[in-house]
């Protein structure tokens, strides 16, 4: 299958080389755009894709109630969720992820619901449109820093877990996940509902 109505590539984002993992929102008006936006940097089927609802505003804020009816159990936060899966990723499923991508997306109903103060009318309004993309900017920064804290301290675990074992079980492995923890990168997108895409710099 071809996709050709997107012309998304972002000038200053290098295409990854390595593997990618992508979190979108679950927004079901974008999944075509989305793998052409992907397609566009090189990356068919070179990519690991987690979706949320409402993406890092939905991974940094919400949790589920125990799937079990009448259990009693906590709530499982979305975060423990991604941070789980980037961790299986990266050590037990052995990607080579270099590159993260955060895509936010305008008009997003989840951040209607979960978001205090966002609540526009999709259209060429100036002022809203510059609002709506601050909150955007504003939670997907903070969760690109989430994600390198959690990058650096998986990166101590692995070189302490190397040091430790002259006798580790497999120090290939041993090196493998501090070379595989270490240069990991996020990169923030806001794509319209047309699926052209802007590159969310600081
Ligand atoms: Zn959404």
């Amino acid at each position: 299958m071809t996709f050709q109505y997107t012309h998304n590539l972002v000038s200053d984002l290098p295409t990854p080389r390595k593997q990618v993992l992508l979190l979108t929102c679950m927004d079901l008006r974008l999944l075509d755009n989305t793998v052409a936006f992907m397609n566009e940097y090189n990356l068919a089927n070179r990519y690991d894709q987690l979706a949320f609802a409402g993406a890092s505003l939905g991974v940094m804020h919400c949790s589920s109630p125990p799937y079990e009816e009448g259990s009693k159990g906590r709530r499982s936060s979305w975060k423990d969720v991604f941070f789980h899966h980037l961790d299986v990723a990266i050590n037990d499923l052995q990607r080579n992820i270099k590159d993260i991508f955060i895509m936010e997306h305008r008009d997003c109903g989840a951040y209607e619901q979960f978001h205090p103060t966002h609540n526009f009318a999709y259209g060429d309004d100036q002022a809203e449109q510059a609002l709506e993309e601050m909150h955007h900017r504003e939670q997907a920064f903070a969760f690109a820093d989430e994600i390198a804290e959690f990058g650096q301290r998986q990166l101590r675990e692995a070189e302490k877990a190397l040091k430790k074992g002259k006798d580790h079980h497999d120090p290939w492995e041993a090196e493998r996940r501090v070379r595989a923890w270490r240069g990991l990168r996020s990169h923030c997108f806001l794509m319209d509902l047309r699926g052209e895409v802007k590159h969310l710099c600081r």
